[in-house]
């Protein structure tokens, strides 16, 4: 008698039409129907002499998955041991999001920055300069922020290409830089810059749910099961410096100008947000992409709030988990 088993990376997660199999070591999924969730969750699957034996499917599906290093089999039964889910980070807030009109503001924002972060990211919408980087990156540094992202449109005359070259290479604390508006899009070489040709014109292009931007990794599978996959610790000053758990959410905590941002974030309102995981939301909690799919609530269908908390689906997603389409793909932005 031989038996089956998943490699302890590999997690399923049971969707109302479909369900997924995550490896999180290799940030891959598989898709298959629901009715055989129940027997791929078990452990020691018997390989032989389950219910599924003269299902040709199944085999079929048992074959790919071997195949595909998801699972192995054995002769013996093997004593599998739960794996401990806990995934708990140090930080008190893990991201902030600045929202910069242009580089002078950007520096004005930076100025004020008085909390201590995992990653900070900068979205520039006007005009910015070297200079106006440099400053910002500086002022992040002082504080031990470990990894900025840049967000900004193409300006040939203020930064040219061999500038953010040169950027990037001097300051390590530079995990990626998004250049939008770009004649053409393409990757700089031996680097993390990008240049797409869409224009970064506005908050209100964030929320998306694309495939393409999942984030089947452990990180993201693990926090999402407890916390919301996009807002949990997280504070963004918005572009009119308005504090806020997300730049494109209503609700401000306070302008830049007149509050610290470390007061603001200890304003318990600002947290309603962090603990409204996919399981808690209409629809998602149906999804078997809900623990590697970002969350957003700013953008939602508002159709199911209760208590002033905002638990119905995103709005830019087009999957229905119930019939298992995607009803259309929406652009994907900062890709
Ligand atoms: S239905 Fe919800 S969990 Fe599923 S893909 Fe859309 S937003 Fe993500």
């Amino acid at each position: 008698m031989s038996y089956i088993n998943f490699y302890a990376c590999c997690h399923i997660t049971k969707g109302f039409t479909y369900s997924i199999i995550t490896d999180l070591e290799r940030g891959i999924y598989f898709s298959f129907p629901t009715e055989y969730f129940e027997i791929l969750s078990q452990k020691n699957i018997p390989a032989q002499n389950n219910p599924y034996s003269s299902d040709p499917y199944f085999q079929e599906l048992l074959n790919f998955l071997e195949k595909n290093k998801f699972i192995y089999q054995t002769q013996q039964k093997e004593n599998i041991s739960e794996v401990n889910t806990e995934f708990i980070l140090p930080y008190e807030i893990e991201d902030i999001i600045i929202d910069a009109a242009n580089g002078e503001d950007l520096n004005y924002k930076t100025e004020k920055i008085d909390i201590f972060c995992e990653a900070i990211q900068f979205r520039i919408y006007g005009d910015c300069t070297v200079d106006n980087l440099y400053h910002s990156i500086n002022n992040i540094r002082a504080i031990g922020i470990s990894s900025i992202e840049i967000i900004i449109n193409y300006n040939e005359q203020l930064i040219t290409q061999e500038a953010y070259a040169d950027l990037y290479q001097k300051n390590n604390i530079i995990s990626r830089i998004i250049v939008m508006n770009s004649p053409e899009a393409k990757k700089a070489e031996g680097s993390s810059i990008l240049f797409t040709t869409s224009k970064l014109s506005s908050c209100e292009q964030c929320g998306i749910i694309s495939e393409s931007l999942f984030m089947p990794n452990q990180r993201t599978f693990l926090t999402s099961q407890k916390f919301n996959s996009c807002l949990n610790k997280k504070l963004s000053i918005d572009i009119n410096g308005e504090i806020k758990n997300c730049p494109s959410m209503k609700e401000s905590f306070g302008n830049i100008s007149e509050i610290s941002l470390s007061k603001a974030s200890g304003m318990p309102s600002l947290k309603k947000y962090w603990d409204v995981k996919k399981d808690d939301i209409e629809i998602c909690k149906d999804c078997e992409f809900r623990y590697i799919c970002t969350d957003c609530r700013a953008y939602t269908q508002q159709d199911e709030i209760i208590n002033d908390i905002d638990y119905s689906k995103p709005l830019k997603c087009s999957y229905d988990p119930y019939e298992g389409k995607w009803f259309s793909e929406k652009p994907i932005l900062y890709k």
